[in-house]
């Protein structure tokens, strides 16, 4: 059996002016769904407010769950914040909260949303509104479910926000494998950068990825890993610069899990990015994700 989350409040209506796809969480619900007894379904609870403000300016999260952001925070976040994207908001980080307390119970679990790694301190940036990677690394840690959490963001962006709300915190170790010159242009600093040039394909993917982040594990030791396993690395995503293949996709988590598997390390995984008009086949390519690393990790 595969943990899990998933709230309806992901799936929420694209707000006007959004070109956001909106509608892949519900997609990837459903392709899940047809999976049948294979899937344990969770639901979270919002994160509470004290934990959003651990990490983020209280400021800003005021303005989010009022829904009151100012219009040049919501231009760079890509989306206007209603109440029904602030609810979501809130939702989302309390999944991926979830699925790390779940991991650490099953040795995998799976957030159907999340992934939100470009959210700032005081601003939400690049599609995202709260750091739900931060949050619920913090989170675990001030509850002693984890001593030390690895952030592992594979998506085609840089995990910036990720890497700056975690600056300096002891027991958060940060992991970025991106596109160098794709967004965001200014790159913060995570424990280990891997910036690649444009078009690298599986091959050379797979064999940097598998050097680097078995190193990183091994300087670290963590107890938990937050995974980012944005599908945008793929060949033919509209804001990715890289050329993975399907196939490319499924070795890089199967590689990803074995990694974690050999060390005996639970690992909770995120959505992150997938862009392009054909909604379904992003969905499916998130849908692989869950079940390529449910296979190898879930007990
Ligand atoms: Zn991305």
């Amino acid at each position: 059996m595969i943990a899990v989350v998933h709230h309806p409040d992901y799936v929420t209506e694209a707000p006007a002016r959004s070109t956001y796809r909106w509608g892949k969480n519900g997609a990837i619900r459903d392709l899940l769904q047809a999976e049948g007894a294979a899937i344990a379904w969770h639901e979270p609870a919002a994160m509470p407010r004290e934990w959003l403000e651990a990490v983020h300016d209280p400021d800003y999260v005021a303005e989010v769950i009022e829904a009151r952001v100012p219009r040049e925070k919501e231009r760079r976040t890509g989306f206007p914040i209603t109440p029904t994207v602030a609810r979501r908001a809130q939702m989302v980080p309390g999944g991926t909260y979830l699925a790390g307390v779940l991991a650490c119970e099953h040795g995998f679990a799976a957030n159907t949303a999340g992934g939100s790694h470009h959210a700032l301190a005081a601003t939400g940036a690049g599609y995202c509104v709260f750091n739900d990677l931060a949050v619920a690394a913090h989170r675990l840690i001030e509850e002693g479910r984890a001593a030390r959490v690895a952030i592992v963001d594979c998506d085609v962006h840089q995990g910036d926000g990720t890497a700056a709300l975690t600056a300096g915190h002891p027991q958060i170790a940060t992991y970025s494998i991106h596109a160098e010159k794709n967004f965001p242009v200014r790159k913060a600093r995570s424990m280990l950068d891997v910036g690649l040039p444009d078009g690298v394909g599986d091959a050379e993917y797979l064999r940097i990825l598998d050097e680097t982040l078995s190193g990183f594990l091994d300087t670290h030791r963590p107890d938990l890993i937050l995974y980012q396993g944005g599908v945008d690395p793929f060949a033919g995503d509209r804001l990715g610069r890289l050329s993975l293949s399907e196939d490319g996709l499924v070795r890089r988590d199967r590689l990803v899990a074995g990694l974690a598997r050999s060390r005996a390390l639970p690992l909770a995984c995120t959505v992150g990015g997938g862009y392009g008009d054909d909604v379904m086949a992003i969905a499916a390519r998130h849908v692989r994700v869950i079940l390529t690393l449910g296979d190898a990790l879930a007990r």
